[in-house]
């Protein structure tokens, strides 16, 4: 149980006018959540207090060597005005998992509950109001040491941040075009591509905008082997319903473990589908799209819940996805764990935890 000190602002923000225009993680809320930890003390002097900029030294280790792991979660309003988040224990848990790859301390998982409930709850008239939309939040945690020295620090920064944030994609749940990358590789067996740091997004970007530049909205990575096998989207696990079963990569290290595709696997089974977790070469996908077996392609994260895919490009060649259009699981999988999510659908599963 952590003992979190609260300095309220002095100088609350005005909280927009017009939901509909918020984007997605531009806008931050008063109050930020930060601890410290040091070597021999542990973590210590939690504290919520006004956001603002961290002043860091210059030689500060995260700059150099990007010791940096980080989470995304949200804070969701029910129609009743509860404030409820979801499944915030995976999320820790995987901040541990990150953080044990990354050579970093862990965080109790009530600690870690904890701190972002207090933040979110001293934060709650800042969770939106319209649908779709809701507070984003980001806990991350950076080396502190101020050493150019290569090593685990010894000191690092755990923080707790909040945006209200609208639906992610513009273009809403319209389907998106997708790059599959055949020259980049974003992670590979023993790297870190199981861990949500900030280093394998930096290694990504190159992709993501080489792919933008051809008119797609994001990259399928293959495996970092073979580049012969599916992995995940750029920051979302990805789906593919073929001749009525549902495929997608095993979490075996070189894939991040979504909260969104383990909670879409487990509705999957309930319903009676038959899900494969392993590989699936991108030829085979390309085969099924060929045979008119490619019903259905999605991709799957906490920012965005759901993102049909209407196609696929690889080595020239385009895979298109049923009629363009979302298809009928895609859909039912986005109203359901939504419904869960704003509380319009009972929690069966045990799966939101209010914020009190
Ligand atoms: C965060 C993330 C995901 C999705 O995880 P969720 O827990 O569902 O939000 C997928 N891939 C990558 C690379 C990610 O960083």
């Amino acid at each position: 149980m952590l003992n979190i000190t609260v300095q309220k602002t002095a100088a609350p923000k005005q909280k927009p006018a017009d939901e509909k225009a918020l984007g997605f993680g531009k806008l931050f809320t008063d109050h930020m959540f930060l601890m410290d930890y040091t070597a021999g003390q542990g973590w210590h002097d939690a504290r919520i207090v006004p956001y603002g900029p961290l002043a860091m030294d210059p030689a500060t280790s995260v700059f150099h060597y990007a010791q940096e792991i980080f989470e995304g979660m949200k804070a969701y309003r029910t129609a009743e005005g509860r404030v409820q988040l979801f499944r915030p224990d995976c999320n820790a848990q995987r901040f541990n998992d990150s953080a044990d790859r990354m050579g970093m301390p862990p965080i109790p998982v009530e600690d870690f509950i904890q701190a972002v409930k207090a933040l979110v709850d001293l934060e709650r008239d800042w969770v939106p109001h319209s649908d779709g939309a809701s507070l984003y939040i980001r806990p991350f945690c950076i080396a502190t040491d101020i050493s150019l020295g290569v090593h685990a620090a010894k000191s690092y920064l755990f923080a707790v941040i909040c945006s209200p944030s609208g639906a992610y994609y513009a273009e809403g749940l319209d389907p998106v075009r997708i790059y599959v990358e055949d020259e980049y590789i974003r992670a590979a067996p023993g790297l870190t591509g199981f861990c949500k740091c900030g280093g394998n997004y930096a290694a990504s970007i190159k992709a993501g905008e080489k792919a933008e530049e051809l008119g797609f909205s994001q990259v399928l990575w293959l495996d970092g082997v073979e580049k012969k096998y599916v992995e995940e989207v750029g920051s979302m696990n990805i789906m593919f319903k073929i001749d009525g079963k549902i495929y997608t990569a095993a979490c075996t290290g070189t894939v991040l473990p979504g909260v969104t595709r383990r909670s879409i696997i487990e509705l999957l089974k309930d319903w009676g589908y038959e899900v494969i977790e392993g590989p699936l070469a991108v030829a085979d996908v390309m085969k099924a799209a060929d045979e008119g077996k490619l019903e259905e392609v999605f991709g799957t994260g906490t920012a965005a819940v759901i993102s049909p895919v209407k196609e696929l490009d690889w080595e020239g060649k385009a895979a298109l996805i049923g009629d363009g259009k979302i298809g009928p699981l895609t859909q039912k999988l986005y109203d359901t764990l939504t419904g869960i999510q704003w509380g319009r659908l009972p929690d069966e599963k045990g799966w939101v935890v209010p914020v009190e």
